[in-house]
């Protein structure tokens, strides 16, 4: 028995298991036409999902980045160091998004 990608979730799973423990798609019932099209729509659920975290990370580092700027740093004492962290953090987020982005892309070109 060995372990295989599952072809929707790309979690590993027994190469003798009639459906995936993890996603529940069922092998027994599907041709592989029909295997390879749910394996695209997960493909770009994923990718939709990234870019859609990519682009609140990038709105997080704007909003530190305003209160680090524009902030009334008089009024509110907290607001540039908050700006600092919030900015980072979106900035990191974002960037790590990119980079996983990028490695999908990889990935799914040498297959
Ligand atoms: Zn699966």
């Amino acid at each position: 028995m060995a372990l295989v990608e599952c072809a929707l979730c790309s979690k590993k799973i027994s190469s003798k298991a009639k459906s995936c423990p993890h996603c529940k798609a069922d092998f027994e019932n599907l041709t592989q036409g029909q295997l390879e099209a749910r394996r695209d729509i997960a493909k770009i659920k994923r990718q939709q999902g990234l870019m859609t975290q990519s682009f609140i990370a990038m709105l997080v580092f704007c909003t530190g980045v305003l209160m680090y700027f524009l902030g009334d740093h008089e009024t509110y004492v907290w607001m540039p160091l908050a700006g600092q962290i919030i900015g980072v953090t979106g900035l990191v987020w974002y960037l790590s998004m990119r980079i996983f982005m990028v490695a999908q892309k990889v990935k799914s070109k040498s297959r």
